[in-house]
């Protein structure tokens, strides 16, 4: 076989996504919605408000009446009706009139003021409700303004946003009561390699749990596609070749796990070839994860071959497929989040290949700082329970720091550290 070329990660990515695909619509219940991405526009069916009202609890009237009032000369006000959010009253405000009003209830008819309950005095006289003010009012103040906030047909949630309890606010708001999403795309998984035991199975002298399986499984949830659990293969040429193209008709992508290297056992490249797949790369120039491999079937259906190391195999899921599912999604921006962040620990080493470390990124001291979370080699398991991010080491001829800022690419939003609002 010849020697692997590796290319840069950025233009490995870029390759991938010249292969991306969009997903077809579907409408669902809102309630469903949630972490699904918007398939279309979704526009404001009515102004926010829909109408003039209150935004506090107080009386509607007329800014003129006020101009005598002082603190030495209160004015006095009819109370004439009193309503709360829901209820629009039947009367019209005349002179020295008002009506007590509850906060979101419709400015009455005649007002064009509210002022608080708190500024106000109430009393009775002659068995009718009154209430004085002390101050001069302006025309207009508390009155939260039909159309203020949006108004009807502006473009409230674009498509390819991931539906958050926030957006789901406004799809309600709206009469969104079935939502149109993306269809998920199916994402077929299947673990390679004669060594691995299924989960529930006993340690057998020689064989591992096959943790890749579950993993993906739940990084493609997460992501937003649908996973369909292929099982396990052998290392036999046969029995993959067969899985992977029975598989192929089921999905719209597929990710197998391990069997991607130069080893003896690792059947990947020659099945890729035997299905006619055209392989993207073969090596990419980063660490972990460097026998990551990507073919694209004639229909443009994407192959991630991802390595059996469990750290690599995460880091390329997030770097490959993770953006593939937000851009058959429509969302704009790929990746999750980045920030930039100080360094706890030295990398003394120089290394040719851009590192993606498993870390926590932590708001510490008024800053992020993101710290290893352990082993960092792309065969261990136990380093990536508590990383929500990777730091990324460029590759090239220098080593790194402690104190030194550098770029952290998160993937989970759960961080560690005091809130930002405390003040240690
Ligand atoms: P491979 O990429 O097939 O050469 O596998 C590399 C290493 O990852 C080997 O030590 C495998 O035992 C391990 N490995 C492969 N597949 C899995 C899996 N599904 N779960 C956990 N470890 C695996
Ligand atoms: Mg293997």
């Amino acid at each position: 076989m010849k020697r692997r070329q590796p290319i840069p990660v950025d233009e490995a990515i870029r390759t991938v996504q010249q292969y991306q695909q969009h997903g077809k619509i579907e409408w669902i219940p809102l309630k469903e919605s949630l972490n699904r991405f918007i398939a279309e526009d979704i526009l404001a069916d009515h102004d926010v408000p829909a109408f003039d009202r209150s935004p506090y609890d107080g009386f509607a009237l007329r800014a003129a009446d006020t101009k005598e009032a002082s603190s030495e000369h209160p004015v006095d006000f009819e109370v004439i009706d009193h309503i709360g959010a829901g209820v629009v009253s039947k009367k019209t405000i005349g002179s020295f009139q008002a009506i007590r009003i509850m906060t979101g209830a419709k400015i009455p008819d005649g007002a064009d003021v509210v002022i608080m309950l708190e500024l106000t005095k109430t009393f009775e006289q002659d068995g009718r409700p009154f209430m004085s003010v002390k101050r001069r009012l302006k025309q207009g103040d508390n009155i939260a303004r039909q159309g203020e906030e949006t108004v009807k047909g502006k473009v409230m949630v674009k498509k390819g946003t991931k539906v958050t309890p926030g957006v789901i606010a406004l799809l309600a708001t709206f009469g969104y009561a079935v939502v149109p999403v993306v269809k998920k795309p199916i994402i077929g998984i299947i673990s390679t390699g004669t060594e691995l035991l299924q989960v529930s199975d006993a340690i057998v002298d020689g064989k591992i749990r096959n943790s890749n399986l579950s993993m993906v499984f739940a990084q493609v949830l997460e992501a937003g596609g649908e996973p369909l659990d292929l099982g396990g293969v052998s290392d036999d040429f046969d029995q993959s070749y067969e899985a992977v193209k029975a598989a192929v008709s089921k999905v719209d992508m597929l990710i197998t796990t391990g069997g991607v290297s130069v080893g003896d056992f690792d059947y990947l490249p020659a099945i890729y070839e035997k299905l006619g797949a055209q392989v993207l790369f073969n090596k990419v120039a980063m660490r972990p994860g460097s026998v990551t491999t990507v073919a694209a079937l004639p229909s443009g259906q994407l192959l991630f071959g991802l390595s059996g190391n469990p750290a690599a195999c995460f880091v390329g899921f997030e770097l490959f497929v993770q953006p593939i599912i937000n851009m058959w999604g429509l969302k704009k921006n790929p990746y999750p989040a980045f920030a930039e962040a100080k360094l706890t620990h030295d990398f003394p080493k120089a290394n040719p290949f851009t590192r993606f470390v498993r870390a926590t990124l932590q708001f510490t001291g008024g800053q992020l700082s993101a710290t290893p979370t352990g082993l960092d080699k792309s065969s261990a398991v136990t380093s990536l329970a508590d990383a929500n991010c990777f730091i990324v080491l460029p590759g090239g001829s220098r080593g790194f720091q402690a104190g030194d800022k550098v770029r952290v690419l998160l993937f989970q939003y759960e961080g560690g550290g005091s809130p930002c609002w405390m003040t240690n």
